[in-house]
């Protein structure tokens, strides 16, 4: 089986959208060639935070990890997980019955099965129509006031009936203006937005997972801290 390069891996709880709050184990990939300026995990692609040799991990040993955890659900992210082949890694998570989630910018195929897709688009550069179509839940980072309408324009049509979260910028979480034009997108609900956060933040919760799991990596700055 492949072996895929893991940034880190770490068992605490969902801290954003539709799963909020339940129990997960967490897979971070390595690398991103979408780069965007705010990105809260340049670690894993940024070249002055990865390291200079990058873990490959067999997938037993993530199927072992996540069993001795008793992970009921593994998230796997990024990174940009996409750019990796995904297919032996979900199928050996299903046949442990564990349920399988995905959260992608969507800007690349989507090569795995999965029980959730989470779309976090980006204009850095843009998702696939084979994955919006995929996506249970869409989440917009939103770092300036025209971002919402842009995607409104851009991939509307794909809002009907799923969710959009609205998730202020994490630099810009106290920005009234920003907060403000959630709130109102919410209310006048031209969508099923919902307002969203980094719950897992407030909570310190994912700190503390790591080392719990003794994972190793210092935790890197985002790319508007480098
Ligand atoms: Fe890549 Fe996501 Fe970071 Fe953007 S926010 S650079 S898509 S890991």
């Amino acid at each position: 089986m492949k072996r895929l390069p893991v940034h880190e891996t770490f068992y605490t709880w969902q801290g954003e959208g539709y799963h909020m709050g339940k129990p997960a184990y967490f897979i971070r990939l390595f690398g991103c060639p979408v780069q965007c300026p705010w990105c809260d995990s340049a670690g894993t692609w940024h070249p002055n935070h990865i390291p200079d040799v990058i873990e490959k991990w067999e997938i037993q040993k993530l199927i072992d990890e996540a069993l001795e955890n008793q992970a009921l659900r593994v998230v796997i992210t990024g990174g940009e997980p996409c750019i990796h082949e995904l297919r032996d890694l979900t199928a050996a998570l299903k046949e442990n019955n564990i349920q399988v989630h995905l959260e992608t910018s969507g800007a690349f195929p989507i090569k795995g099965s999965f029980d959730w897709v989470t779309v976090s688009p980006k204009i850095y550069k843009e998702p696939l129509l084979s994955c919006l179509e995929q996506a249970h839940e869409f989440k917009l980072i939103v770092d300036n006031p025209e971002v919402i309408t842009l995607w409104e324009n851009k991939i509307g049509q794909f809002y009907s009936d799923r969710p959009i979260w609205l998730h202020p910028e994490w630099s810009l979480r106290k920005e009234k203006a920003i907060l403000e034009q959630i709130s109102n997108k919410v209310i006048r609900n031209t969508y099923d937005y919902r307002a969203g956060y980094q719950l897992h933040e407030l909570y310190g919760v994912d700190e503390e997972a790591k080392i719990a799991t003794q994972i190793n990596r210092p935790k890197t700055p985002s790319y508007t801290q480098l």
